[in-house]
């Protein structure tokens, strides 16, 4: 099953998602995203794991 992830679920105004077949390979690319688009957002513990219940299994 594939892992997706979109930053709309995010409550974000940004049109962005992502799909992979790992989770590590989804949160390296949720990484990269927010660090370039969403640089208000730290990733401390505690978002990532926020982040990590927004991921979907397709
Ligand atoms: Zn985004």
């Amino acid at each position: 099953m594939a892992k997706s992830i979109s930053c709309k679920d995010a409550g974000k105004n940004c049109s962005w998602s992502a799909s992979t077949d790992s989770v590590e390979e989804l949160m390296s690319l949720v990484t990269e995203h927010v660090l370039t688009e969403h640089k208000e957002i730290e990733l401390n513990s505690e978002n990532i794991a926020n982040i990590k219940s927004l991921i979907k299994e397709e």
